[in-house]
């Protein structure tokens, strides 16, 4: 069989396991595990399971700390520093969460900025359950130098996703995640390991000349997506993600990486706002909802986010799938 099926409990005790075969204490490890449970859940395996020899190799290189304590420092009353102590990310969201909504709510508005950590996660899973609390959500990281800025031809930015959530009523938010590089990283690395040819646009060669050869973009620099558009927005996220809150470059996440092969290495930036302290607290979630009933009215168009709610629903039943592959190294990980 190439593959193997967990229900959601198997997933997440497997994931503990190795995480503390590893060098994770259980709190630290339990944070990762139930994240890498709602990617599952979802399925966007490449945010599951898959991600677990990263996290491994992050420890075993003496990057990501195992047993972090992340700690929290009010800069000012909507301002929270999130100390990371090299913690993965989901390790800081978990005690940042609570925090930054208690300071959204007193202020209308909060940042939390999120120093000293490893993420390899996912944006949604923090921005959703801020949405689910009714507040408009936004979180942007950076990651290691991937990406060449527009017209240039040596990378520089990292594929350096941004997600938005929105509030609904009786609903799931509505949210997106999306990285600014025209195709994900992984993808790049399975279009090499399989042998396909990549789309127009995604990368250029080590010369800085347009190809489609996936290994000659892995050796050269991949292309934001949408031109100098998403070029600007790259660079915006590079110094939310670092100047503004004192962390990481990807440039200089690769530097502090120094060949080790961990996770990147920075900061991430969340705000968030509290619509009933903005224009129209009663009316803003019906108000949008005029807006989704006009996209959801075309055929062929949807919501984002929608594609991971309706795989919420099957997973429940069915678990979720791995390649045998995946499920053989995470074994040989643990030994
Ligand atoms: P995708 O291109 O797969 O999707 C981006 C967004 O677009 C999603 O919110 C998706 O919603 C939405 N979407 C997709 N198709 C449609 C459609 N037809 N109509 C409306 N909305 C649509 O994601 P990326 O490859 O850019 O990023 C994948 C993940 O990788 C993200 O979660 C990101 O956070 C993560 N990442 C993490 C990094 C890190 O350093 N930690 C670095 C880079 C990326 P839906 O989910 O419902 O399909």
């Amino acid at each position: 069989m190439t593959e193997v099926n967990l229900t959601l409990a198997e997933g997440r005790a497997l994931a503990m396991k190795c995480l503390m075969a590893n060098g994770c204490d259980e709190h630290n490890a339990a944070a990762v595990a139930d994240n890498m449970m709602l990617a599952e859940r979802d399925m966007c395996s490449s945010h599951g399971l898959f991600r677990l020899p990263w996290h491994v190799a992050s420890l075993g290189a003496g990057k990501a700390n195992g047993k972090a304590r992340p700690r929290l420092d009010m800069l000012a009353p909507a301002v929270i520093r999130l100390h990371g102590d090299r913690a993965f990310a989901p390790v800081g969201h978990r005690l940042g969460h609570a925090p930054l909504v208690e300071a959204a709510r007193s202020n209308g508005m909060a940042a939390l900025a999120f120093v000293d950590m490893y993420h390899v996660a996912a944006l949604w899973p923090e921005v959703e359950a801020l949405s689910t609390e009714g507040l408009v959500a936004f979180a942007f990281t950076a990651s290691l130098p991937y990406v060449a800025p527009f017209g240039g031809t040596k990378p520089v930015y990292g594929t350096n996703p941004m997600s938005f959530g929105w509030p609904r009523k009786g609903k799931p938010p509505l949210v997106f995640d999306q990285a600014t590089a025209a195709m994900a990283r992984g993808e790049v690395m399975i279009a090499a390991r399989e042998g396909h040819t990549l789309p127009e646009n995604v990368g250029i060669d080590e010369n800085g000349n347009p190809t489609r050869d996936p290994e000659a973009v892995l050796r050269g620099a991949q292309l934001p997506f949408g031109g100098y558009k998403g070029s600007s927005l790259a660079l915006m996220i590079e110094l939310l993600a670092g100047p503004l809150i004192g962390d990481f470059l990807s440039i200089e996440a690769d530097r502090d990486d120094a060949g080790a092969g961990a996770a990147p290495h920075g900061g991430e930036l969340i705000l968030v706002l509290d619509p009933a302290r903005f224009g129209d607290p009663q009316g803003h979630m019906d108000h949008a909802e005029r807006l989704f009933d006009v996209i959801l009215s075309m055929d062929g168009s949807r919501l984002p986010g929608d594609r991971r709610y309706q795989n919420r629903l099957k997973t429940k039943e069915g678990g979720f799938y791995i390649p045998r592959s995946l499920y053989d190294k995470i074994d040989e990980l643990m030994q």
